[in-house]
């Protein structure tokens, strides 16, 4: 059964799962003589709460880091809120009954006011309020809150799980998190990103489908669940249960991935990608989105050196606008920390299609309308993305290249809109600097003429998927195809050695984004040729450094 969710903290895991049993405690009302024998119990239960939210928090402080710890000392706050001191006193005197009830009450009273407030921020207090007084009821009826332990890797779901959960469990064997509330700003997502514990939300946990297709509904997490073995994948959002040997192979080899990469990291991180003699080669990501950022910083990148940009414009009803797009580009910017970022502009066709640019029936589309084609048609498209490109430059290092050149005269074509661009933007008084202007080499025809569009940029980048596709005459995304798909082939890299000797006669560097370049086999040739850069798939990152650095 395969449940999807968001992605909140990316990485694989494999276990069994663990259902969270929050085991809330009942509170009974009781009628008490005594109210101020109550009012006593009531308060020194607070003043031990007191005491359990302050080991959280230094317990919180060594695995989380202080930011994240803070969450603890708001709580402290909370259980010293005269508001709700004076209520809990209030219920226990007027109604004379027992201190858990009146704490009851009052939570019920002030969340469900907070509640109905049309506000996240007060809501998720709401939450927080619920969760710091239960504490106190757990601690009036002696309840008490021993951590279930896990004696194997275990992927824990439940509905919601509060920072407080999070810290008092044990997480020596807990390797993924998957839980159904939706926000990424929730504690679950920012505690298991500092802990680094792949974590999806989002996931209906609530129906549980068996093998035969019966489904079962409840309405706390599904209680079929426990016990059975899950895969989590913390890039694609993926939640496999009961994966299928298949299913379970392929994710082995990726765990398997991930932790050679760890163990890299460890290593690399931090050194140069250079060769034994001396030759540095920049290694940068291949990102698209903002949140791919992250994981390219992780695995060490030393900058993105392909932006798809077009995501940024699928999945939506219209183009994204000036200012949207200016907002994310100097976003990715700054997160890079001034490594540079090489921003492609939307390759949008083929198969990566927008449902408000109709490009019609087309028998072949992966020859057919798409990349520069579309966007020196579409020209308001184009320069409006030009002009959030150029704004966002001014913060930080950023490049701009063109997909699926084909002819000189599309780059001085580009060229000139660029200086239109530049032009506005300078009469407007928007400050931007002078990026550099590449183009992908992914249509043999850009690879025939690289000699002459050398002349006209200053980087190239090859792509070799589609300048597989083209010179193979292979679609890319045809499976029955796949056997022809070779991008070792001879004909490819001739291309390849072409496009650098002339990229370098004319002064222009030259690096390479496509799949290809992550096959260490292959970055020997790449090296040899005079590749100045290389950008792969984030995770494929370190093994790239480590074999260049082994290179003569
Ligand atoms: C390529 O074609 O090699 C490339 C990197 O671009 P994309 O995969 O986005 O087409
Ligand atoms: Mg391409």
């Amino acid at each position: 059964m395969e449940l999807r969710g968001k992605s909140v903290c990316s990485g694989y895991s494999m276990g069994r799962i663990a259902i969270y049993d929050k085991s809330e405690t009942k509170v009974v009302r009781r009628r008490c003589k005594d109210a101020q024998e109550q009012i006593d119990r009531f308060m020194s239960a607070i003043a031990k709460a007191k005491e359990e939210y302050e080991i959280l928090y230094n317990k919180a402080l060594k695995e989380v880091g202080s930011n994240n710890a803070a969450i603890f000392k708001a709580d402290i706050v909370l259980l010293e809120d005269m508001d709700y001191i004076e209520s809990v006193i209030n219920i226990i005197r007027s109604q004379g009954v027992n201190a858990e009830y009146g704490v009851a009450v009052t939570i019920d009273n002030f969340s469900s006011m907070l509640s109905k407030l049309d506000d996240e921020y007060i809501k998720d207090r709401a939450k927080d309020i619920r969760e710091v007084y239960n504490k106190v009821i757990e601690i009036l009826s002696k309840g008490t809150s021993v951590s279930r332990e896990f004696k194997e890797p275990v992927i824990l779901i439940a509905e919601d799980l509060t920072p407080a959960q999070i810290v008092r469990l044990d997480k020596t064997n807990i390797v993924g998190f998957v839980v159904s509330e939706t926000s990424s700003n929730s504690h679950t997502a920012i505690l298991s990103r500092s802990l680094d514990i792949p974590a999806l939300i989002g996931v209906d946990v609530y129906g549980y489908v068996d093998r035969d297709g019966n489904i079962s509904l409840s309405e706390t997490v599904a209680p079929q669940l426990e016990g059975k073995m899950a895969i989590l994948d913390g890039y694609s959002g993926r939640f496999l249960v009961e994966p299928t040997p298949e299913e379970t192979e392929i994710y082995k080899k990726r765990i398997e991935k991930e932790k050679k990469n760890r163990e890299l990291l460890n290593v690399l991180k931090g050194k140069k990608t250079v060769t034994r003699s001396g030759k540095e080669i920049k290694l940068y990501a291949n990102i698209n989105n903002e949140r791919d950022v992250a994981t390219a910083l992780m695995n060490d990148a030393e900058g993105a050196g392909l932006y798809r940009s077009e995501y940024l414009f699928m999945e939506r009803e219209e183009a994204p606008s000036e200012e949207e797009q200016f907002k994310m580009y100097r976003r990715i910017a700054e997160s890079l920390g001034g490594k540079r970022l090489i921003i492609r502009t939307a390759d949008i066709g083929a198969d990566k299609q927008v449902s408000y640019i109709q490009v019609g029936e087309e028998e072949n589309p992966a020859l057919g309308y798409r990349g520069i084609r579309i966007s020196l048609d579409l020209r308001d498209m184009f320069e409006t993305q030009l002009r959030a490109i150029y704004r966002a430059s001014y913060f930080g290092n950023i490049s701009i290249m063109f997909p699926m050149i084909t002819s000189v005269d599309e780059v001085k074509a580009i060229k000139e809109i660029i200086e239109k661009v530049k032009k506005g933007l300078s009469e407007e008084g928007y400050p931007y600097k002078d990026c550099k202007i590449g183009i992908m080499i992914e249509t043999p025809a850009a690879a025939l003429i690289s000699d002459l569009l050398a002349k006209e940029v200053d980087f190239f980048s090859i792509g070799t998927n589609d300048l597989s596709q083209y010179t193979l005459a292979v679609d890319r995304t045809n499976n029955r195809l796949q056997k022809y798909y070779n991008p070792h082939h001879e004909a490819i890299l001739r291309q390849i050695k072409m496009t650098i000797d002339n990229a370098h006669a004319n002064n222009c560097s030259v690096g390479i984004c496509g799949e290809m370049a992550s096959d260490t086999d292959i970055v020997k040739k790449l090296v040899e040729y005079g590749i100045d850069d290389i950008s792969v798939t984030p995770t494929s990152i370190l093994v790239v450094r480590e074999a260049i650095r082994e290179l003569a």
